[in-house]
């Protein structure tokens, strides 16, 4: 495989700067967070990037959607949309939060287990350049957030990609209030404008000092992401074990407030492959399979929904039972106040 940093990294080409996640916490001074270091590594992906570094050397084919399995003792067989099915001993479901797999192996519809989490959320997108990103940079390499509870939102803010010419980049918000009615048909974020979207952001944001105001200021009116967006989440208490095995979203659906999806289903899809390739392991026999399996469930159901619980109750950062701020799984610590150096621009 490439160099998972270099062939992922979300801030190439400007690869002198580390992964770095900033917390502002009001009234206090200097900036907190985590960044990319020797000792305590933090990679921040960009997805199309990951999903490339994933697919080498496997030859994928596209376009194959899962409508039904049938699964007994002898193997499993998965039926696609398009009139087509394949055949194989175990079938690993990580077709994500609106996963069929996981439909199959609870038999419970996912409208049933999946849980609405009470926040309001406004998507902005915005690709900026020169001093503009430069300010942006130095608020967080990667991403920053203003914790201030008394503001009645919260916000993540965050580096998509820096651009090829490595003098912009491409950013993004989330924009959130708590709201039980989110779900409702009748919320006004069901059908609100683009600029009925901005014009509440722009309100609330406006208590905010000015260099965390800019880059909603910044965004255009068709930077506001149309559709309207409900964080759902999945706590599963238990799985059957036998030849069909969820990993990531399909297991454990989160809200992605500490950006932890991803990592967990990086794990859980390690120790699905450590347990399934043991010496002796002989995947013919049900036995040993469901042996197996019922080993992995244990160890990801309880590591899944302490993620998707925390990942709903703590919003950023969180605290140690010690009372340490952890963040992207490290302490968090003052951060170093390094003024940020982008190349000329070509000509
Ligand atoms: C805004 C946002 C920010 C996030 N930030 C982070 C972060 O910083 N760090 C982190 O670790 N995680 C983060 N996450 C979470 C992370 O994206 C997910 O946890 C991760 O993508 C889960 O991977 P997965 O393979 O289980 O599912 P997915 O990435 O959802 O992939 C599922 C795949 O299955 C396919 N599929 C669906 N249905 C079918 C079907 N019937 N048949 C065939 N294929 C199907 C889909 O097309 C998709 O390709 C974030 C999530 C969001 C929404």
């Amino acid at each position: 495989m490439p160099d998972i940093k270099k062939a992922t990294n979300h801030l190439e080409p400007l690869s002198h700067l580390d992964a770095q996640m900033a917390l502002y916490f009001p009234g206090r001074p200097g900036r907190m967070g985590v960044q990319d270091m020797p000792e305590a590594p933090v990679i921040r992906a960009e997805r199309h990037r990951l999903r490339h570094w994933l697919s080498t050397n496997l030859k994928i084919q596209w376009n194959k959607r899962v409508s039904r399995i049938e699964e007994d003792d002898q193997g499993v067989t998965v039926f696609f949309e398009d009139g087509t099915s394949a055949s194989g001993d175990i079938l690993v479901g990580a077709d994500g939060i609106k996963s069929v797999v996981r439909e199959h192996v609870t038999g419970k519809p996912n409208s049933e287990l999946l849980k609405v989490v009470p926040l309001a959320a406004i998507v902005g997108e915005v690709t900026l350049s020169g001093e503009q990103f430069k300010r942006q940079l130095a608020l967080g390499h990667s991403a920053y957030v203003y914790v201030s509870p008394d503001l009645g939102f919260w916000n993540f803010c965050a580096l998509h990609h820096v651009l090829p010419d490595g003098v912009s980049g491409k950013h993004y918000w989330m924009f959130m209030q708590p709201d039980v009615r989110v779900a409702e048909p009748d919320h006004w974020l069901q059908t609100a404008t683009q600029e009925e979207k901005l014009d509440h952001v722009m309100k609330a944001v406006a208590k905010m000092p000015a260099q965390f105001r800019e880059l909603f200021e910044l965004t255009p009116v068709e930077g506001i992401r149309k559709q309207p967006h409900v964080w759902r989440d999945l706590e599963l208490e238990s799985l059957p074990a036998g030849r069909v095995v969820l990993v990531g979203d399909a297991a454990h659906a989160m809200t992605p407030f500490r950006g932890e999806g991803g990592y967990h289903a990086f794990i859980d899809s390690l120790n699905l492959s450590k347990i399934l390739s043991r010496p002796g392991f002989d995947v013919k026999d049900s036995e040993a399979v469901r042996a197996a399996v019922s080993e992995y469930n244990a160890e990801m159901l309880e590591r899944g929904t302490d993620a998707v619980r925390n990942s709903r109750n703590e919003q950023g950062a969180r605290k140690t039972k010690d009372g340490k701020l952890m963040s992207a799984g490290q302490v968090v610590r003052p951060l170093p106040e390094v003024a940020i150096v982008l190349p000329p621009v070509q000509a």
